[in-house]
């Protein structure tokens, strides 16, 4: 068999024998005793010798010599206790843990054992995702040519090896590749990801991928005159040619496209840096802020995964806005008075708030053209306020506007996102979210944030979106999901989110 270095998609098996030779170390997800989870036969009796020995197997990965198993290496990675108030996560943490510990013991090629569970219907594919987690390779790393210390990874079902198994592990392979873009992008440094660069990473990315197309758009004049709040976002940082702005356009489209049924449209924040600009973060608190790019690297992300799943009732635009926020002589500042593409002035409050106005151009113009598309959904997802970690911790908010709340469209995302390990919380745009944003000043349209607002940040955030992006009577569904909290911050890896729940309710793997 090769023993090159590991590479992400053609290192994955189906393996149906624990005792191959392919393999020098088998993980089991090992569930509470209460859940009935069969043991894989011929190893069930060695384990259960071993929970009666030792209890606390149900709380760390252990590892044990056993001769019947690759490698004579079996690693318990237990779930832990599960209560009614647990779900899929358990799983996800289960297999991420055992399959770190399996590669912390000199494990090289990992095989995991993942059992079914009637509480978690896509627990296989969850658990899949969870073991290429702890795989998953930075992309300073692959860059500069530091091999991964591992070669392969196999996965082993009790029913052995059917096609309802090949289809989860072919899912779970397209899924981690789509993350492992959205991860590297929103996970990458400042210059590393910068607004160019991640321009490149993208067209590079997707060079071989017949149904997508990609638009990078890099005239100053054209992204002043068609994203003029993007525009004056990028200002301090616009002498520098790598950190100009960029708006990158991806377009999926199926084979057939009659058989569409549905357009989404996708807005996704790229702050490569986020200084806060001339309202500059103070204390240590702009560590950290390469990541407020998060957005953009999960709408890349999700445009893979169509790529390589190719659903076929589906067209998708996505927009990158990238910027950076800089500070410099050329900033702009509060109390500039801009005037957005949907026409409306912007009176500028607090440039930290530079999330909202990177996305605003974009979003109006998908909103313009959604109705000329098919059952059109708008999206932004952006590492928006620090209200929404603060609200709701490292769970996604989601918010509807008005059409989308008519099919309670972000409950939807939320049940798909329980299924696939993304916590999503519902977030609802209340009419004072709307009304505060209205501007104060003699002809003022909106503000940029209401500074005297005392609450309810993250919900003014959707408001300012819904408003100028022509959203607020307009019948078009628009979701706003606020990642700010469940992005991932350093030193953890990007989470990728919402790319999972996206895929799960729009039918991208079926
Ligand atoms: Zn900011």
């Amino acid at each position: 068999m090769a023993q090159g270095p590991y590479k992400f998609d053609e290192n994955v098996f189906v393996e149906t024998n624990y005792q191959s030779t392919e393999y020098d170390g088998v993980i089991l997800i090992l569930y509470p005793d209460e859940k009935n989870i069969p043991l894989p036969r011929n190893i069930g009796s060695f384990i259960t010798e071993i929970t009666k020995l030792d209890k606390h197997v149900h709380k760390a990965c252990t590892l044990w010599n056993c001769d019947y198993v690759s490698g004579r290496r079996l690693i318990l990675a237990p779930t832990g206790t599960i209560t009614p108030y647990h779900d899929v996560r358990v799983v996800k943490e289960a297999a991420k843990k055992g399959v770190a510990r399996a590669l912390d013991a000199g494990v090289k090629k990992p095989l995991l054992i993942v059992p079914a569970c009637v509480d978690y219907p896509d627990g296989q594919l969850v658990s899949m995702l969870g073991a290429f987690e702890a795989l998953y390779q930075p992309l300073h790393l692959v860059e500069r040519g530091i091999a991964a210390n591992f070669y392969r990874i196999g996965f082993h079902a009790e029913e052995k090896n059917t096609d309802a198994f090949k289809k989860v592990i072919s899912n779970a392979i397209a899924l981690e590749r789509s993350r492992i873009i959205a991860r590297d992008i929103a996970g990458g440094d400042p210059e590393r990801m910068s607004p160019k660069n991640i321009a490149e990473y993208v067209k590079k990315t997707f060079a071989s991928d017949r149904n997508v197309v990609i638009t990078v758009h890099d005239n100053e004049k054209y992204i002043a005159k068609e994203f003029p709040l993007l525009a004056a976002v990028s200002r301090a940082a616009s002498c520098i040619d790598r950190h100009k702005p960029r708006v990158v356009q991806i377009v999926y489209t199926p084979s057939d496209e009659a058989r569409v049924n549905e357009t989404l449209m996708l807005v996704g924040k790229g702050v490569t840096y986020d200084t806060g600009g001339a309202d500059i973060k103070i204390s240590g608190r702009m560590a950290g802020m390469s990541r407020d790019k998060s957005g953009a690297a999960a709408v890349a992300g999700f445009l893979k995964a169509c790529s390589i799943l190719k659903p076929p009732h589906l067209k998708v635009i996505g927009y990158l806005c990238l910027c950076r926020n800089s500070i410099g002589e050329d900033s702009y500042v509060a109390d500039e008075l801009l005037v957005s593409k949907s026409g409306k002035t912007v009176r500028v409050t607090n440039t930290d708030a530079e999330g909202r106005f990177a996305m605003a151009d974009a979003l109006f113009k998908l909103s313009e053209i959604a109705n000329n598309h098919i059952h059109p959904h708008i999206y932004t997802i952006a590492t928006l306020t620090g209200h929404a970690r603060a609200s709701y911790g490292n769970y996604v908010a989601a918010m509807d506007n008005h059409a989308a709340k008519v099919t309670n469209h972000a409950s939807k995302l939320q049940f798909s996102g329980a299924r696939v390990a993304e916590g999503i919380e519902v977030s609802v745009v209340r009419p004072e979210d709307l009304a505060v944003n209205v501007g104060k000043c003699k002809g003022d349209d909106l503000l940029q944030v209401d500074m005297d607002a005392k609450a309810r940040h993250h919900q003014l955030a959707a408001g300012f979106l819904i408003k100028v992006g022509g959203l607020e009577d307009r019948n078009v569904k628009y979701t706003h999901l606020d990642i700010a909290g469940a992005a991932g911050s350093p030193p953890d890896e990007p989470t990728a989110v919402p790319i999972l729940s996206l895929c799960h309710l729009h039918k991208v793997i079926v």
